[in-house]
C-alpha cells in the first residue's frame, strides 16, 4: 500500500518546527469541522499519519477559557502536553494539566481538556486512524457526572 499523498509529510522525512507550535507542511484545521458538537476556541494539526502506523499524531490546541467537546468512544487517546496550563476529567477524575504531563483516556470514558483562563493548553493526541464516532452525553449522562460537585462545576461553561 503506498502512503496517501493527502497524509501530513508524504514524502517527507523532516518538516521544521515554524515557531508558535506550527510545523511545515501542516494544515491548521478546525477542530471538528461537522458543529455536531460543543466546543470553544480548539485548533487541530495533523502531524504525523502513515497507513503502515494506523494512527494519528495530532496536536489540539485549546485556547485560554476554551474548551473540547465533553464525549467518549471505543478508542483510546495517548496525550502529552506541550504548551500551557489546564485541567481535564478523565472518568470522574479531574486533573491539573502542565506542560510534558501525561494523559491516557480509556474506551468509553468520558473526557474533556479546558485551557486555564490565562494560559492555553497544547497538547499532542495519539489515535488510531480506524475509529468510532465520538458519543456525546445524555441528559442522563449529564446528570450522573453532575453527581459529583467538582464535576458539574468542570463541565458547566
Ligand atoms: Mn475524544
Amino acid at each position: 500500500m503506498s502512503p496517501d499523498p493527502r497524509s501530513p509529510g508524504h514524502g517527507r522525512s523532516h518538516r521544521r518546527h515554524e515557531g508558535g507550535f506550527r510545523w511545515e507542511a501542516v494544515e491548521l484545521l478546525a477542530y471538528k469541522d461537522d458543529g455536531s458538537a460543543p466546543f470553544r476556541d480548539v485548533t487541530r494539526q495533523v502531524l504525523i499519519e502513515r497507513p503502515e502506523l494506523a494512527c494519528q499524531l495530532r496536536y489540539f490546541e485549546v485556547e485560554a477559557g476554551g474548551h473540547s467537546t465533553l464525549e467518549r468512544h471505543e478508542h483510546v487517546h495517548g496525550v502529552m502536553v506541550l504548551r500551557g496550563r489546564g485541567r481535564c476529567l478523565v472518568g470522574e477524575e479531574l486533573f491539573e494539566l502542565a506542560e510534558h504531563d501525561l494523559v491516557t483516556v480509556p474506551p468509553l470514558t468520558w473526557h474533556q481538556f479546558r485551557a486555564a483562563d490565562d494560559a492555553p493548553l497544547g497538547f499532542l493526541c495519539l489515535v488510531n486512524v480506524e475509529r468510532d464516532r465520538p458519543q456525546l452525553p445524555s441528559e442522563a449522562d449529564l446528570a450522573e457526572l453532575r453527581a459529583r460537585p467538582e464535576v458539574a462545576a468542570f463541565i458547566c461553561d
